[in-house]
């Protein structure tokens, strides 16, 4: 399955693909984590990403197109992929159309992650990542590890992301709205789009995913 994965900042897309993309067997794609590893790894990319994930913004398509595609073109992508943060604006959904139909290839489904704007700025005020897999995410509150900043997964450092600061959030939202959210109505007209609430316990939320990709 080709999935994409849409929901605001704080919606639990990062949790929820981790989930999903082990339950179909299909790898996570996330471009926060593949500039995050750039980041770290200090390649020149990451060097141009990190000012713009910083102020909240989004990193240029020129940067994020090529780095996405590269991604979906490894082989262990070949049988499927569910997209976490790509695309992010109509201009990315289009070259994503143009880059499968050229390998002959669809989308199965985008999944629209439904949440509050308060909920989300709680949410995001109390996330913790682990640095050894950002795949890892805790919560201070709703879903707290058992030894305060360590991974109960793996015993990584947990650390809050630079870009999770209250000014940067409301900046991050203020892009989903304007850039992001149109990618919802252009995939409706596709008919791809299936909403579902993103509220409740994360094993609920991704029972109601698998139960609403299933459709
Ligand atoms: P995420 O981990 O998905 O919340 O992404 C963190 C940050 O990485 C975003 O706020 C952007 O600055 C950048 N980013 C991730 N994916 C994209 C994308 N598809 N287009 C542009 N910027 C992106």
């Amino acid at each position: 399955m080709r999935i994409v994965l849409v929901g605001p900042p704080g919606a639990g897309k990062g949790t929820q693909a981790a989930f999903l993309a082990k339950n179909l067997s299909i790898p996570h794609i996330s471009t926060g984590d593949l500039f995050r590893a750039n980041i770290s790894q200090g390649t020149e990319l990451g060097v141009r990403a990190k000012a713009f994930m910083d102020a909240g913004e989004l990193v240029p398509d020129e940067i994020t197109i090529g780095m996405a595609k590269d991604r979906m073109e490894q082989p262990d992508a070949a049988g499927g992929f569910l997209l976490d943060g790509f695309p992010r604006n109509v201009a990315q959904a289009e070259a994503l159309d143009e880059m499968l139909t050229g390998a002959g290839m669809k989308l199965d489904a985008v999944l629209d992650l439904e949440v509050e704007e308060d909920e989300v700025v709680k949410r995001i005020a109390g996330r913790r990542i682990c640095r050894r897999d950002s795949a890892h995410v805790f919560h201070v509150i709703y879903a707290a590890p058992k030894v305060e900043g360590v991974c109960d997964k793996c015993e990584g450092e947990l650390y809050q992301r630079d870009d999770d600061s209250e000014a940067t959030v409301r900046n991050r939202l203020e892009v989903y709205h304007t850039q992001t959210e149109p990618i919802i109505d252009y995939y409706k007209s596709q008919g791809l789009l299936v909403t579902i609430s993103a509220l409740g316990e994360v094993h609920e939320i991704t029972k109601r995913a698998m139960d609403a990709l299933k459709k």
